[in-house]
């Protein structure tokens, strides 16, 4: 049996495109193929659950902005409860980094786009934040800067990813998906496009297409291979020679718990958004985040380290000790010293499936396999978007529309005809 589209990964970006796939063409038969025992245990399971819909880049606003409108109709018009919290993104910044990006936020919020500046005593006030720590020497050797201001965006927060992966799941199921768990793809399946039955096809001088997949289960054959094996998409790919540009970095997040009284302050700190909660905080320099979780009563911490970071494909990547010991924490107690003696009660590692060429998400297809990936640790704000280009694109459309009717190009994200604008908000 031959279908439409077998689709590999029950990652958001899989179960999205799936779902959206049906939307577009509701008789194809569409089977969706996951090596674990559940959708959205690879890398979306790992994520810190974040969005936020403030870029400067046109191409990362029409994705992240679409999907949150959807991820809020889903919660509030269809009544599925994805727990979103709109909690906001708090950037603290030195007064040179504020200097430099208020060009890019003056037409920011001329285009419409909405922040608020706090400055250094209020923050210092409602957080308990040290932001003079270059009165501290060993700050000063750690090359740590002051924090003068604060950049509130309002439009952000978390989102319940397991029940984000449900959603869709679910819907992709009740349009007549087939789901398979526990199916590992080992190959694709390469055939003539043309057969002649002759052994050892295909020859050099027949044209080869993916026929569909090898797998632990068996081989499945498809009119359309849909890879969305976010950061082991080069395993498959690179057997055949098709360069997908992505790689992966180890990204860890660590819990402390918040058991002191000024810990639990700080969580529930009241003047930035609805929740009394604190807003998502980036420190100044290195970036390192802090979410507060609340019904676990706990924070997490992160840190995205580049250089020397390797590149590395790994199915069980284990977060490091010393990366919070000597590192995050190190920087963390600086400027919130209510963290000091804290140490995290849990902690895990996964993989941002980074794309090499510009950081967003790349949708292409080639001898009719089709590579659905990159979310460069933003693919959970810009699932939705990204599966509507990916069904788009299986369907042979020019332009994917997007949740509230935005058009947008397909080959914007292909690899011939790339189009991404830069982008200038860098914090
Ligand atoms: C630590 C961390 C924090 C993050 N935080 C955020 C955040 O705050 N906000 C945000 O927007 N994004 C965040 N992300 C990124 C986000 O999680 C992903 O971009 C998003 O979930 C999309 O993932 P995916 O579907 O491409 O990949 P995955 O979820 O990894 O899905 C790929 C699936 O393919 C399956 N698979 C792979 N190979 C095979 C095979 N051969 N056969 C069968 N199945 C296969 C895997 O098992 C996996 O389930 C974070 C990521 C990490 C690691």
């Amino acid at each position: 049996m031959e279908y439409d589209a077998v689709i590999v990964g029950a990652g958001l970006f899989g179960l999205s495109t799936a779902y959206h796939i049906k939307e577009l063409r509701p008789e194809d038969k569409v089977l969706l193929l996951e090596r674990l025992s559940g959708p959205g245990q690879g890398n979306t399971a790992k994520s810190a659950a974040m969005f936020r819909s403030f870029f400067y880049s046109r191409t990362n606003l029409a994705l992240a902005d679409s999907s949150i409108e959807f991820y809020k109709h889903v919660q509030e018009d269809l009544g599925f409860d994805l727990r979103i919290k709109w909690i906001g993104y708090l950037w603290l910044l030195s007064s040179g980094e504020y200097r430099s990006l208020k060009p890019v936020l003056s037409e920011m919020s001329r285009r419409g786009l909405e922040y608020r500046i706090y400055d250094r005593e209020y923050l210092e006030k409602t957080l308990g934040l040290r932001a003079e720590v270059s009165a501290d020497e060993e700050a000063r050797l750690m090359g740590l800067v002051d924090v003068d201001y604060g950049l509130l965006v309002p439009k952000a927060g978390c989102i319940d990813v397991d029940a984000l992966v449900k959603f869709y799941e679910n819907e992709a199921r009740k349009r007549g998906v087939e789901i398979k768990y526990g199916v590992e793809v080992l190959d694709l399946l390469i055939e003539p496009k043309e057969p002649l039955g002759l052994p050892g096809e295909p020859f050099i001088w027949q044209e080869a297409r993916v026929a569909g997949v090898k797998t632990s289960a068996g081989v499945f054959r498809a009119k359309k291979t849909i890879l969305a094996a976010g950061a082991w998409m080069p395993l498959l790919l690179d057997k055949v020679g098709i360069e997908c540009h992505i790689k992966s970095k180890k990204r860890q997040i660590f819990s402390v718990k918040a058991d002191k009284e000024e810990l639990k302050k700080l969580m529930h700190v009241e003047g930035f958004n609805r929740e009394n909660l604190l807003p998502f905080l980036i420190l100044p320099r290195p970036k390192i985040w802090v979410k507060a979780v609340p019904e676990e009563g706990s924070f997490w911490m992160c840190y995205s380290d580049d250089f020397p970071r390797e590149f590395k494909v790994e199915d069980e990547p284990q977060p490091e000790g010393e990366f919070y010991e000597y590192g995050i924490y190190q920087v963390v107690v600086k400027y919130l010293p209510q963290f000091k003696g804290c140490r995290p009660h849990a902690a895990w590692a996964g993989l941002y499936a980074y794309c090499t060429l510009d950081g967003q998400p790349v949708i292409f297809e080639e001898h009719d396999v089709m590579v659905v990936g990159g979310g460069s640790g933003s693919g959970v704000m810009k699932a939705d978007a990204v599966g509507r280009i990916a069904a788009a694109l299986y369907a042979g459309e020019e332009y994917a529309k997007l949740y509230g009717g935005e058009k947008f190009k397909v080959s914007r994200l292909g690899l011939r005809e790339r189009k991404v604008e830069p982008e200038k908000l860098v914090i």
